[in-house]
């Protein structure tokens, strides 16, 4: 393709060798100016790459500052022997400048853009808040312009991944009524209904499962979906997903569809994902690995000592659930180390970490070692599958938090043994989970639909499987759903269930909810009373789409994968948002209309 434009000739990743002898004219910015007594080199930067710029007239290249947007038109030469660069595409060539127009010139900086010395140097970023206002800066920089462009690459993968699968994109409108996806609504005043407001969708869920009732059959869409949830590490208020919807399928379709998708969306960056995608149970994966999305790049399971202590004199160990994690050559570490994994419990709202010792040459150590009974001390190291050498953390309580606890820290083991390799990518399936979870769980700070003991494990419109849909209502706690997760790397990638197309079973989930008729007719009863005229059976998925794109891109968060992503507290430093509106505006829109008052007039 030819980049040729108005104010170019050649974008600079064109001009190599072939060109040696032309004469081209370029544009971009200053990255760097250098100097040399008599001669300046300017590295000149485009949506391509750099290339460098010999100016031999000092009254040239002397206005020239860092950032400054110029056009330069030159004959290209081959650098002198010994001056090429080998990091550099265009590296064994310089363009000799002629003239040099400068388009716009760049305030002083605020921090450094150039990333010319990235070979050379580890560049120093500034704070994500100086980032984040200055993103337009921020995203100049080549690695930022390569997830940018990975992320679009990956959406023209994906689209056509669907396409060829007969998938119809299909818009929906964020100015909806909730759909609850057990976060808080953004709510938009309705200046035209005072008292009266919009809620923005937690994501696509009641228009997809329309559209099938629709007759769409295969809906798409990369849909912006909008949770007020408190701030938390990596979760945006906004974000993107891919969202996918399916008429006259089950769970399986779903899977091998999702499959596809996911293999095209790797393909991108050249890798081959092994199909089928391993699977595994919600159950095994909190047993195994202490994690709903068990990082499967490394081994290391967890293992359950319930029934091995369970006439333990330990009191501590006199617990619903005792587990253990073996953490393998670490039973030398001095004790503040061990004493570091104890505040590292701390901070995860456990008491601490009990630990024992394997040395080099038997003997077993550590705080939890004396309080065992011989026979325990005896058979411990066959028990947790440990050697002479090893370390083993042990946690026991309940059984949930105890396994969340060991699995976090299987993956701190793994984090610190360096094996959590980001260009290494292991999926799995996570399937059969419950349909319902605790609302009194104090570590879950999702926002319970309805108001019972119950609700829902993925959203109220996931089917129960099909030996529990008799008598999911009689045992909530252990009634199973159709739902699955697909997790890469430990992260949920994304997620989807069979959905409830038949009314009746509807009804009685949201009784379960604690919903009663009239609140689900007022929330969701559209959706409702759509199921009355011949709703096809239909299932579905998401995936997080900034996940998605970080974990390909190798990013460390998921601000790095989106142009303008909020800060904490939900802020945009770039813009100043949110912020507050003049008397004008706020009396406009109504938010402070008072029914009652109305009334009286
Ligand atoms: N709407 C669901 C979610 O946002 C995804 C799905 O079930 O398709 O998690």
């Amino acid at each position: 393709m030819s980049h040729q434009t108005a104010y170019r000739t050649h974008h600079v990743d064109e001009v190599n060798e072939s060109l040696a002898g032309q004469k081209v004219t370029i544009a971009g910015w200053v990255d760097r100016r250098r100097d040399h007594g008599g001669v300046a080199f300017l590295d000149v930067r485009d949506a391509s790459g750099l290339v460098q710029v010999v100016v031999y007239d000092e009254e040239l290249a002397r206005p020239l500052r860092s950032e400054f947007v110029v056009q330069v038109t030159g004959d290209v030469r081959l650098r002198p022997e010994g001056n090429e660069n080998d990091h550099l595409a265009t590296g064994k060539v310089e363009i000799v400048a002629d003239t040099i127009e400068v388009l716009a010139k760049s305030a002083a900086l605020p921090f450094q853009v150039s990333t010319a010395l990235a070979n050379e140097t580890e560049q120093q970023l500034p704070g994500e808040e100086t980032r984040l206002k200055y993103r337009y800066l921020d995203l100049r920089r080549p690695q930022m312009q390569a997830n940018l462009k990975l992320r679009s690459d990956m959406a023209r993968a994906a689209r056509h991944a669907l396409e060829e699968m007969d998938f119809t994109e299909v818009e929906t409108p964020t100015f909806i009524k909730s759909t609850p996806e057990g976060a808080r609504d953004f709510l938009v005043p309705a200046r035209l209904v005072p008292g009266s407001w919009y809620a923005l969708p937690q994501s696509p869920q009641l228009l997809k499962q329309l559209l099938m009732v629709s007759g769409v059959e295969r809906y798409y869409q990369l849909a912006r979906c909008y949770r007020d949830e408190d701030f938390r590490a990596d979760r945006q208020p906004e974000f993107t997903q891919l969202d996918m919807e399916m008429s006259f399928v089950d769970q399986e379709d779903v899977m091998a569809m999702a499959e596809k998708v996911i293999a095209a969306i790797w393909k991108v960056a050249g890798y081959d994902v092994q199909l089928p995608i391993q699977r595994i149970s919600w159950k095994d994966a909190m047993d195994k690995y202490g994690s709903d999305k068990p990082d499967l790049r490394f081994g290391n399971q967890l293992v359950d000592l319930t029934e091995y202590f369970k006439d333990t004199p330990f009191r501590v160990f006199q617990a619903p659930y005792v587990g253990a994690v073996v953490y393998k050559g670490a039973a030398d570490l001095p004790r503040r180390q061990f004493d570091a994994w104890q505040e590292w419990a701390r901070q995860r709202g456990a008491k601490g970490l009990a630990y024992v010792q394997f040395t080099a040459d038997g003997v077993l150590k550590g705080p939890v070692a004396k309080n065992l009974s011989d026979a325990e001390r005896e058979g411990l190291k066959e028990a947790v599958h440990a050697e002479d050498g090893d370390a083993v953390f042990f946690a026991a309580g309940a059984k949930e938090s105890s396994q969340l606890l060991l699995g976090a820290a299987r993956v701190e083991i793994a984090r610190r043994e360096g094996l959590l390799d980001p260009k290494k990518f292991a999926f799995t399936w996570v399937v059969d989970f419950p349909l319902f979870k605790p609302t009194d769980d104090p570590d879950d700070d999702d926002v319970a639909v309805g108001h019972s003991k119950w609700t829902s494990m993925h959203h109220p419109f996931t089917m129960p499987s099909k030996d529990w849909i008799d008598t999911f209502d009689q045992d909530p706690e252990h009634a199973m759903s159709d739902s699955y997760d697909i997790v890469c790397n430990g992260e949920e990638m994304g997620g989807g269930s069979v959905r409830i197309h038949r009314d009746d079973i509807q009804d009685r989930v949201l009784k379960v909810l604690g919903i009663s008729k009239e609140e689900a007719d007022e929330k969701f009863g559209f959706l409702l009373e759509a199921f009355k005229y011949g709703a096809p059976p239909h299932a579905g998925i998401a995936l997080g789409w900034d996940r998605t794109v970080s974990l390909l891109a190798g990013t460390d968060t998921i601000r790095d994968v989106i142009a303008f992503p909020k800060a904490g507290g939900g802020r945009d430093p770039l813009t100043g948002a949110p912020a507050p509106i003049s008397d004008e505006q706020r009396a406009e829109t109504g938010v402070d209309y008072d029914p009652d008052e109305e009334d009286e007039d």
